[in-house]
C-alpha cells in the first residue's frame, strides 16, 4: 500500500485527498491530511466566522469539482443556505455567501471520507520533513512520526511580515500585524483613527469589517500605488479576447496587446472585466510562453495592477468602500512607509512619503493593521519543514519569488533543478511554474491535476519506490 502524506488541509489539501480518493481503488493508497485546524477544506480563507468575509467570485464558479460548476450552489440548495443572509443575493442573479459557508462545504465533501477511515485526518501540524531508508518520514509538532512514500506539500499562505518600516511598532498592543488572527479587530474602538498598510483584498476585508462593527472613526488606507481591488461588472460577460493565437513573448508586449483588447472590448459594449477573465483563463500558457526574465519584470511592474483588477472584491464589500469613500471617514494614499514611531502617550505615528513626491509626512493613529496578505515569498522561514527541506537541497524558492520551484507535473525541483520524484507542491505555491494559480477556480483544477498524478504514481510502484527514476 502505498501511503501519501498530504501537509495541510486547507481547501487544496483536501480536494486533493477528495480526488485521490475517488481515483485509486479502495484501501489501496494511504491517505493522510495534516492539519491543525478544527476541520478540513476550509484553509486561511474560509476558516472565517466574520458574516462580512464573503467569496469574491460568484458561487457558481467556485467548485470542488472542477467542470461542474453548480456543484457548491446545488450544496447550498441542499442545505438550504444562505439562509437569514438576503445579501448574498445580487440583483444579476449571482450569489456571493460569506467565506464560511464555502469552508463548510469543502468540509462537507471530506468528511464522509474521514468517518469511513478512506482519508485520516491529523489534527496536527508538520514541524519537520526527512528521508530515511527510501522514505519520507513527518513529524508532527506533538512529535508523532508517519513514514510515508509521497509527500504533497498544501501549506500555501504563510502569515503576513510586516514592512521592515513598522519594526518599531511589534509588540504594541494596538499594533495588528495579522488581521486574520482570531478576534484581532476586536480591541478597535468605534472612534478610533486606523491606518490600515495595504489597499488590496485583505485591506478590503479590514474595512468592510470595522464597518459592519459600526466603526465610523477615520481609516487611511495605505500602498505604495494606492491601488484599490475593483469590483465586479455591472452584468455578467464572457471572456473577451485572445492571447494566446500569438503569445507576448515579453510584459511589455503583453501589456499592449491588454490595453488594445480593453479599447476592442469597450468599442463592443464589453467592459474590461470581460478581458481580464480572458487573461485569467488563458494565463497558465501566457505565463509559459514568457522567459523567466520576462516573468520577473512582469511582477515587479505589473504585478500590482493585475492584483487589484483580477482579485475583485465583493459587491457586498464594494459597497462597504464606496460608502466609506463617499462619507470621507476612508482616505486612500499611494505612499511608502519610511518610518514609525510610539508616541509618549501611546499614539502610534508612520512616516509616509507620498507616491512620486519628496516630502515626508507623519500621521498619527490609534491602531496600525497590517494588511499586506500573506508573505508567500517567506514561506521558506515560515514553514519549520519547509526550512528543512530547502537546507537538505530538496525544495527551493521558484526564480520569481511567488513560491516554491516545481515542475509542470507538479514535483520539487531541487536545488540543482532536478524533480524529486515523490515531493509535490499543490496549491497557489506552485505559480511560479503555472502562472495565475490563485483563484478558486484554477486552485480548484490544479488539485484534481495533482490528485491524478498521485493516483498515476500509485498505480505504477516503480513510480513510488524510485526504481525507474533517480532515487532520494
Ligand atoms: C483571505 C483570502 C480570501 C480568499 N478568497 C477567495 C475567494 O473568495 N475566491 C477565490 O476564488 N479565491 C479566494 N482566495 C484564494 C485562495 O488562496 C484559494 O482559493 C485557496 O483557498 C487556497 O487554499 P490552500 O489550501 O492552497 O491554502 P491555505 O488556505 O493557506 O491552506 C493551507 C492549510 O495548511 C495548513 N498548514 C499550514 N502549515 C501547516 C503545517 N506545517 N502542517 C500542517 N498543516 C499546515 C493551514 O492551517 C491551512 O489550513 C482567497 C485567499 C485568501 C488568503
Amino acid at each position: 500500500m502505498t501511503t501519501v502524506a498530504i501537509i495541510g488541509g486547507g481547501f487544496t489539501g483536501a480536494a486533493v485527498a477528495i480526488h485521490l480518493a475517488a481515483a485509486v481503488p479502495t484501501r489501496t493508497t494511504r491517505i493522510v491530511v495534516f492539519e491543525p485546524r478544527r476541520r478540513l477544506g476550509a484553509g486561511l480563507a474560509y476558516d472565517t466566522e466574520d458574516p462580512t468575509h464573503r467569496i469574491n467570485v460568484p458561487a457558481a464558479r467556485m467548485s470542488v469539482v472542477p467542470g461542474d460548476d453548480e456543484h457548491f450552489v446545488r450544496w447550498l440548495a441542499s442545505v438550504g443556505e444562505p439562509a437569514d443572509d438576503p445579501q448574498a443575493f445580487r440583483p444579476d442573479g449571482t450569489v456571493f455567501p460569506k467565506r464560511g459557508l464555502f469552508g463548510r462545504y469543502v468540509a462537507a465533501q471530506i468528511a464522509p471520507l474521514v468517518s469511513r477511515g478512506i482519508v485520516e485526518y491529523v489534527r496536527e501540524a508538520v514541524a519537520d520533513v526527512g528521508r530515511s531508508d527510501g522514505r519520507w518520514v513527518l513529524t508532527t509538532a506533538s512529535g508523532a512520526k508517519l513514514a510515508a512514500d509521497v509527500v504533497v506539500n498544501a501549506t500555501t499562505h504563510p502569515p503576513p511580515s510586516p514592512p521592515a518600516a513598522l519594526r518599531p511598532l511589534g509588540g504594541h498592543p494596538r499594533f495588528i500585524a495579522d488581521p486574520n488572527g482570531a478576534g484581532a479587530l476586536e480591541g478597535i474602538g468605534a472612534a478610533d483613527r486606523v491606518l490600515l498598510v495595504g489597499t488590496g483584498l485583505t485591506g478590503a476585508d479590514v474595512i468592510a469589517s470595522l464597518t459592519a462593527r459600526g466603526h465610523y472613526g477615520k481609516i487611511l488606507a495605505v500602498s505604495r500605488h494606492g491601488l484599490v481591488s475593483r469590483g465586479h461588472a455591472p452584468v455578467p460577460q464572457e471572456p473577451f479576447g485572445d492571447f494566446l493565437a500569438r503569445p507576448a513573448s515579453t510584459a511589455l508586449s503583453l501589456l499592449r496587446t491588454t490595453r488594445r483588447t480593453v479599447r476592442e472590448a469597450a468599442e463592443r459594449g464589453i467592459t474590461w472585466h470581460a478581458v481580464f477573465d480572458a487573461l485569467r483563463g488563458q494565463g497558465q500558457d501566457i505565463w509559459t510562453a514568457l522567459p523567466v526574465p520576462e516573468r520577473r519584470r512582469l511582477v515587479r511592474h505589473l504585478r500590482s495592477y493585475w492584483d487589484v483588477h483580477r482579485f475583485r472584491i465583493a459587491p457586498q464589500v464594494e459597497d462597504a468602500l464606496e460608502q466609506r469613500l463617499a462619507d470621507g471617514s476612508l482616505e486612500v494614499r499611494a505612499a511608502s512607509l519610511k518610518a514609525a514611531g510610539i508616541g509618549e502617550d501611546g499614539t502610534l505615528s508612520v512616516d509616509l512619503r507620498r507616491r512620486g513626491g519628496r516630502e515626508i509626512t507623519q500621521e498619527t493613529a490609534d491602531v496600525v493593521v497590517v494588511a499586506t496578505g500573506p508573505a508567500h515569498g517567506s514561506i521558506l522561514e515560515a514553514q519549520p519543514h519547509l526550512a528543512s527541506l530547502a537546507a537538505a537541497g530538496l525544495v527551493v524558492l521558484d526564480e520569481i519569488g511567488l513560491g516554491l520551484s516545481c515542475d509542470r507535473s507538479g514535483r520539487a525541483l531541487d536545488r540543482s533543478g532536478q524533480p524529486v520524484p515523490t515531493f509535490l507542491i499543490a496549491g497557489p505555491l506552485a505559480r511560479g511554474t503555472f502562472g495565475e494559480l490563485m483563484g478558486l477556480p484554477q486552485v480548484s483544477t490544479y488539485a484534481a491535476f495533482i490528485a491524478a498524478e498521485l493516483a498515476s504514481m500509485a498505480r505504477v510502484p516503480s513510480m513510488v519506490t524510485g526504481t525507474s527514476t533517480k532515487r532520494r
